[in-house]
């Protein structure tokens, strides 16, 4: 009988568990022995796997961040490494792995695909960016949990006619930051992916002033510069009462939406469709709200890119 593994690694993110719960139900309907790694890619090599029941999956659809717990392995890169990690799975005759996360996770899916573990990644991470996929589990909901955050703030900036500085999640990606922009009411996105001129920024906010605009929201991707930063920056041209916000790891908490229940349900479930027709070494994704597989060669080929088109529409409505 085939014998198939889960694990969530990198940064956790909402629907995680929802992706996990489906892989495990799934696996079961099919007559597969599924089993549990704890702990992500350090747990595979400390031997931290447990066989899983229908049970097991229990009252975690709803629930934020991961119950197999998620880690960093840094070591794994190390070919010694991962090969403890096969040798784990192996014993027990194991030999698929479902890998929720990040692109740092699927890059030690491809190794261990390479070296004989059939391996399957889900996109799991609020960033947004993977490539093969519109869209990734828990984006929605940091979506949404940054946008409700931005509606508070709205309402405390113009009470009292200030200038916000949102700090958002996203080091490379700026998907976080545009949606939330945009479904804000922004009047300022700043992301990784485009050049930022601070000076006209300025310039854009003190013409607002001066037609009696009461606030200004401006939304920094945390790899473009901190809010601080930004603040800091914005002063050398305009003499402007700014307050800063960084949101942190609010972004990654809460209970999933039910957009990011149905994708996890969805892509968990498809993971081990292929796994069970001979597919490895792909990850699944949505793509034109149709599930797709994508060779983890052709997902490392190019950095995501953002929609060009609705970053363009903010500025048209933010003017
Ligand atoms: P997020 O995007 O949410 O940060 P991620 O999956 O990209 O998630 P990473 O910390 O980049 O998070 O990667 C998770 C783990 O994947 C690492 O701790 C490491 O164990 C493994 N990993 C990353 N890169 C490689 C690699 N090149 N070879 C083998 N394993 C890797």
């Amino acid at each position: 009988m085939k014998k198939i593994a889960v694990l969530t690694s990198g940064g956790d993110a909402p629907g995680m568990n929802a992706a996990f719960r489906a892989v495990v139900r799934k696996s079961i309907y099919e007559g597969i022995e599924v089993y549990g790694v704890y702990q992500g890619y350090q747990g595979l090599v400390n031997d931290n796997i447990k066989k899983l029941e229908l049970g097991d999956v229990g009252d975690i659809i709803q629930r934020g961040g991961t119950k197999l717990y998620s880690a960093r392995c840094p070591e794994f890169i190390e070919p010694d490494v991962r090969q403890e990690g096969i040798d784990n799975l192996k014993k027990r005759g194991i030999d698929s792995l479902v890998v929720i996360g990040g692109d740092g996770s699927y890059r030690g899916a491809q190794r261990l695909n390479e070296e004989g573990i059939k391996t399957i990644g889900v996109p799991g991470t609020i960033d947004n960016d993977i490539n093969g996929t519109d869209f990734t589990i828990g984006f929605d909901t940091a979506l949404n949990t940054v946008v409700d955050a931005v509606d508070r703030i709205r309402d405390t900036a113009t009470s009292h006619e200030r200038t916000f500085i949102i700090e958002v999640m996203g080091r490379d990606a700026g998907d976080l930051a545009l949606w939330a922009g945009v479904a804000g009411g922004a009047e300022t996105i700043l992301i990784p992916e485009a050049s930022s001129d601070i000076k006209s920024v300025a310039e854009r906010i003190e013409t607002g002033m001066n037609r009696g605009k009461k606030h200004s929201i401006i939304i920094v991707a945390e790899g473009v510069m901190s809010a601080s930063e930004c603040g800091g920056e914005l002063r050398k041209y305009i003499n402007v009462d700014t307050r800063e916000s960084v949101l942190g790891h609010m972004q990654r908490g809460g209970k999933p939406t039910g957009n990011d229940r149905v994708l996890a349900s969805r892509l968990g479930a498809y993971a081990v469709e292929l796994l069970l027709e001979g597919v490895s070494g792909h990850a699944v994704g949505i793509e034109n709200n149709s599930l797709s597989k994508t060779s983890f060669d052709k997902v490392f080929e190019e950095h995501h890119k953002i929609d060009e088109g609705l970053f363009r529409l903010s500025k048209e409505l933010s003017i």
